[in-house]
């Protein structure tokens, strides 16, 4: 404020030149040139996820993936709009009721026990109420009429198994020390699934608590694996839609992104052109099934793995299904094609130890090349 100032006029000058001058004439460029810096960045960052979604998706294919998601994005808008929004809770509790009438069973000689019970059970109660269970009225598993959800090798085994978990009932295999059995066990189911995949010299794995486990750690260490040798932070998988439900939870779990491809007919395959478009600089993950869950299907896995390869990123095949069928199919005369470790590309497998290699359910393996 000029004249308010009791400096001297000599001084006030020289001082303000310096302030009201270089220095905050320099502040005010350095606060535009940071400012241009991040408008830049930022533009350079939307720009490139744009083209990297026109690379990915074509023209045709991030229009329509616009128009889904604005439609969506109206589409809730609109169901919670007053008026809607009490219609469709109606609906959804009607919806949640009829699920509890099949799911959940009730009427006359159905007890629900939902606190302690006061006095302790006797092993003859707990027999009787375990009888009560498994008779309860459900679809019949037992005469072979479920798909996709039971495997066992008959009843001899059934006991056999029974028997071997009775042994190890409270074991717990992250005490090695204090269960030594249950850790050579574990190494030796992987040594042997690893034989039976074909891996080479240094390869490793594990037992999971099924197939689900296996995916969701493989599609982990493919996220990690890329956070630390490329620094990737915005991890991105692709997966052919007809993947396990696994790749999709291991997504939310683990903040992937997850491509879906198509996998159009005749052959259901994975479609590989639109695989090989959307890969780019985040990706942390391939994926082909042998054979996948909805259509039992082998992806094209060496035109995968040679995409893997090629671009060094790591390729899943999720094997959860064909577990210790799909390994022996050449052995036993079919026709088939490679789809293991002897593919170079092939960095992980899923094998699912419970399905035909008829364990318990609750055991599983993933492996990994290195
Ligand atoms: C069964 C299966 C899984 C998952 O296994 P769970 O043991 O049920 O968790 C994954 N992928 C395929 C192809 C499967 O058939």
């Amino acid at each position: 404020m000029p004249g308010s100032s009791r400096m001297p006029i000599s001084l006030r000058n020289t001082l303000s030149a310096k302030k009201g001058g270089s220095s905050s004439q320099l502040l005010a460029l350095n606060i535009d040139l940071f400012r241009n810096i991040v408008f830049f960045l930022f533009l350079l960052r939307w720009s490139r996820k744009a083209l990297l979604k026109l690379k990915g998706r074509g023209v045709f294919g991030t229009f329509a993936d616009t128009y889904i998601a604005v439609r969506r994005t109206l589409y809730g808008l609109f169901l919670r709009a007053p008026g809607v929004r009490s219609q469709v809770q109606k609906q959804v509790s009607e919806a949640i009721t009829k699920l509890q009438t099949k799911l959940v069973p009730s009427g006359p000689g159905v007890v629900r026990y939902l606190t302690l019970p006061k006095d302790g059970w006797s092993e003859e109660i707990v027999l009787k109420e375990l009888e009560a269970l498994a008779e309860m009225d459900h679809t019949r598993w037992e005469d072979g009429y479920v798909s996709g959800a039971v495997y066992h090798g008959g009843d001899a085994l059934m006991k056999l198994q029974t028997e071997a978990f009775g042994k190890f009932t409270v074991a717990n295999p992250i005490h090695p020390d204090v269960f030594p059995g249950v850790r050579k066990m574990e190494a030796e189911v992987v040594s042997m699934v690893l034989a039976m995949f074909n891996a080479p010299a240094g390869a490793a794995g594990v037992t999971t608590s099924g197939g689900t486990e296996s995916i969701l750690m493989a599609c982990l260490s493919a996220r990690q694996k890329a956070y630390s040798e490329r620094g990737v932070r915005e991890p991105e998988m692709i997966l052919p839609e007809t993947g396990h439900t696994a790749f999709r939870k291991a997504g939310n779990y683990f903040g992937i992104k997850v491509h879906l491809v198509a996998c159009p007919g005749p052959a259901y395959q994975v479609d590989l052109k639109a695989v090989s478009r959307l890969m780019n600089s985040n990706t942390v993950l391939l994926v082909g099934s042998a054979p996948n869950f909805p259509h039992g299907i082998i992806d094209d896995i060496t035109s995968l793995s040679k995409l893997a390869s090629k671009r060094n990123i790591p390729l899943h095949v999720d094997c959860c299904l064909g577990s210790f069928l799909v390994p022996f199919l050449e052995k036993a005369g079919f026709e088939t094609e490679l789809f293991d470790f002897r593919l170079k590309g092939v960095t992980s497998i899923s094998c699912d130890t419970h399905k035909y290699g008829f364990a318990p359910k609750g055991n599983s393996t993933v492996l990994y090349r290195t």
